[in-house]
């Protein structure tokens, strides 16, 4: 990417922005008798700038979620991330597992057997593992990936055999809601799956994550159990695709 001269305006709204997430976070865990330090706060990067995504980092940011394998790599150089941790969060395509696999932390969006197979494959291959979370559909929807709740145990029952890889726990993006009732639905539909399958101690699954929360939806989210809370344009601002 091209150097450019920052808008100063913008990192100042980053900055002020970021801070405001961030007590609105801690404030949405001590209201639900949570212990803040529980909840993880991730800046979503996608579609911003390596300078904004600094400005984030210096100011605290220590885990960043990318949605597209090939905008991460174009930028990653340019990131501060020694102390930083890296999920990708998009959805992904088996034809790029092997150009990622090593280069994040964590996958978060791995919804069928045929992709984790893909994982464990090129992780085998790498001398690596891949830490990884499963996306549930807990809407139901269509135009969604995500693995429906009542196929959950046997997914996770068959990645947990594979070689390279290691599961954390679930990750969704629940539909667009209308009511604040509705959202907080399937968020705690979500954490009674998360909670099942931990109390069914399935041998290699560690159920320790449970990714849920957007810039809109993340108060609900903790407020239901969630531990990583992925905010992008309450702290970016709007995204501008091109
Ligand atoms: C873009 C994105 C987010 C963040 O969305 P905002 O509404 O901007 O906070 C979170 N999770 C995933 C998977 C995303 O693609």
């Amino acid at each position: 990417m091209e150097r450019f001269i920052p808008d100063e305006n913008r990192l100042k709204s980053i900055e002020d922005n970021y801070k405001a997430v961030k007590e609105r976070v801690q404030n949405a865990a001590v209201s639900a008798g949570r212990d803040p330090s529980d909840v993880r706060l991730m800046a979503v990067t996608k579609t911003v700038e390596s300078v904004y995504i600094n400005k984030a980092i210096s100011l605290g940011a220590d885990l960043i979620g990318e949605n597209r394998v090939q905008e991460y790599l174009g930028k990653k150089d340019e990131l501060h991330l020694d102390n930083v941790e890296k999920h990708l969060i998009g959805h992904l395509q088996t034809n790029k597992v092997r150009q990622i696999v090593g280069e994040v932390d964590m996958i978060e969006s791995v919804d069928s057997f045929h992709l984790a197979k893909e994982i464990s494959r090129v992780s085998v291959n790498k001398g690596v593992t891949t830490n990884i979370l499963v996306e549930v559909n807990v809407g139901r929807e269509e135009s969604k990936s995500g693995v429906y709740a009542e196929n959950l145990d046997e997914l996770l029952h068959q990645i947990s055999e594979l070689d390279g890889i290691k599961i954390k726990g679930l990750m969704t993006i629940p539909p667009i809601c209308n009511s604040e009732k509705e959202i907080s639905d399937y968020f705690s539909s979500m954490y009674q799956s998360f909670i099942d399958i931990k109390g069914k101690k399935i041998d290699n699954v560690d159920m320790d994550i449970l990714s849920m929360g957007m810039s809109g939806d993340f108060e609900s989210a903790v407020a239901n159990g969630s531990n990583i809370v992925r905010v992008g344009s309450a702290i970016f601002g709007a995204r501008k695709y091109f």
